[in-house]
């Protein structure tokens, strides 16, 4: 039998069976414990360094964390909440960054059976990008003023191979529409090789994203049947591989709905102090989606089906355990669950998406080639503007990656609270890039009030000032990409 040991590189003893069982048999005996449930919430507590000028997070560990996900103790769950909103503004301020997910192809030799792009399905209209369709979308995506995009294909060495995958990428960033900027290209597709992690990073890809799907190995098998995807271990060991190639920002996510939640999310958080111990960084970011209605998929044939509370719980858990993870959550979810769990440490959204190859660049949603169906369906000004209603900073910067500040020089940057000197200018320097070139005039009147309000919490004066008049250039002329 494999032991669990979080610095293995075999994927049976860094996410292990048997410590996620007493994972969770440990989680529920102490449902109830409140001194530990107190002592958890303590440890995990932010706290400023003696000089007042960092603040500091602990995290807690996946069998920490697991018994506050257990527990249901109605004033517990509240101080939970509090607490994960706490850490989201300690490390992420009020700004929400934006995106959007570019589907590149749905070609797909997998038959994975949450997923309408599986091998098996003949009736979806099968669909790849050219590059002149891919500058076609960009062009679309540039028009309504994103800046950073996750492209997302399926997999298939003939019609998707990596060549395609590079030569999209180049495509991305060449395009320059009006004062438009493609700064930034997350990569959601199949695990792949060493070599392959290599050329993307060379490409200039921000964070590589891909789901586990599923922690739980035996559920994992039967989900995938087929194709190169079953591989359970080349899939959960993608990340160490990704690092080796270089790539220093990783993006790990469960298909919430698939099977149980408290075992995906020990899995997770195992995921997590694994990449720590072996990489010394944990994942960048870690993505929540739940499964959904698509063409030939029902929802309701998985049996682990998620409720909006428990949802809630593990998002503010997450937050808690590791305090300096990017938390995304995208438009699988409505505008109302969407809003429950802004305060709860989300820190990215996706906003106006299109799940259909090609959907940018048409006018009607199209939804023949849709990998899901899409809850939120406002548009990105109605997104913004919801946000900054909401106290959110809608932000569209890029800039740690493109300053080098990936992986652990991210993360200390977090540390070193240098976020309001930093992300919060960037994040005001972008969104009045945004107002000015995309926003509506309701749009542009709160994102100027919201502007001036910001501006003022910048502690460092200099930084203050160079933010103030950049903001001023931006209005007053077409030069953009300030950055700190
Ligand atoms: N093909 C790549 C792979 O296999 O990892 C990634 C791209 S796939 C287009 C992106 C993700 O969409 C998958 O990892 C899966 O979690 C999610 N997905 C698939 N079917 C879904 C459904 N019915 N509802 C919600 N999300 C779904």
């Amino acid at each position: 039998m494999a032991v669990y040991d979080p610095r293995s590189l075999k994927a049976e003893e860094f996410i292990n069976h048997e410590e996620i069982l007493d994972t969770i048999r440990y989680a529920k005996a102490n449902k109830n414990n409140v001194a530990l449930i107190d002592s958890l919430l303590e440890k995990a507590r932010p706290r400023r360094s003696a000089d007042g000028k960092s603040v500091h997070c602990q995290g807690l560990t996946h069998r920490e964390a697991s018994v506050l996900l257990a527990c249901d103790i109605p004033e517990k769950l509240e101080e939970m909440y509090k607490l994960a909103n706490e850490i989201k503004l300690a490390f992420y301020g009020n700004r929400i960054v934006m995106f959007a997910p570019l589907y590149l192809s749905n070609y797909c030799i997998n038959g994975c059976v949450y997923c309408p792009y599986h091998s098996k399905n003949k009736h979806i209209a099968r669909k790849k990008l050219t590059q002149q369709e891919v500058r076609d979308e960009v062009i679309a995506l540039q028009d309504m003023g994103h800046k950073r995009l996750a492209i997302e294909a399926g997999e298939d060495p003939v019609n998707n191979p990596i060549e395609y995958i590079l030569d999209c990428i180049h495509t991305i960033y060449s395009v320059h529409h009006k004062n438009g900027d493609i700064r930034r290209v997350n990569v959601n597709i199949a695990a792949t090789t060493v070599e392959n992690y290599r050329k993307l990073k060379e490409a200039g890809i921000g964070t590589y994203i891909l789901f586990q799907e599923t922690y739980n190995k035996k559920g994992y098998l039967e989900l995938h049947p087929t194709g190169p995807k079953h591989d359970y271990d080349y899939h959960t060991e993608a990340m160490d591989r990704a690092m080796e190639g270089g790539i220093d920002d990783v993006g790990l996510g469960v298909l919430f709905g698939l099977e149980g939640y408290d075992y995906e999310f020990a899995g997770l958080l195992m995921h997590a102090e694994h990449l720590e111990a072996v990489h010394g960084v944990g994942p960048h970011t870690i993505s929540v989606p739940r499964v959904k209605h698509a063409d030939d998929i029902d929802p309701d044939v998985f049996d682990n089906s998620l409720s909006d509370e428990m949802f809630k719980r593990i998002i503010a858990c997450i937050r808690i355990a590791v305090p300096y993870t990017g938390m995304i959550i995208s438009t699988r979810e409505s505008e109302e669950v969407r809003n429950k769990v802004l305060d709860l440490g989300i820190s990215q959204i996706s906003g106006a998406s299109r799940t259909s190859v090609g959907g940018y660049a048409e006018e009607e949603r199209p939804h023949d080639s849709e990998q899901f169906d899409v809850s939120d369906q406002r548009t990105l000004d109605e997104v913004v503007a919801w946000l900054m209603e909401l106290d959110h900073i809608p932000s569209f910067c890029t800039a740690c990656y493109r300053a080098g500040r990936t992986g652990d020089r991210f993360m200390s940057l977090c540390k070193n609270g240098q976020i309001l000197n930093c992300c919060h200018p960037n994040a005001l320097m972008t969104l009045a890039e945004y107002l000015v070139d995309y926003a509506s005039p309701a749009t542009q009147r709160l994102g100027y009030a919201m502007i001036a309000r910001e501006l003022s919490k910048i502690p460092n004066e200099r930084v203050q000032r160079i933010a103030t008049e950049n903001i001023e250039k931006i209005k007053a002329s077409n030069q953009r990409d300030f950055r700190f």
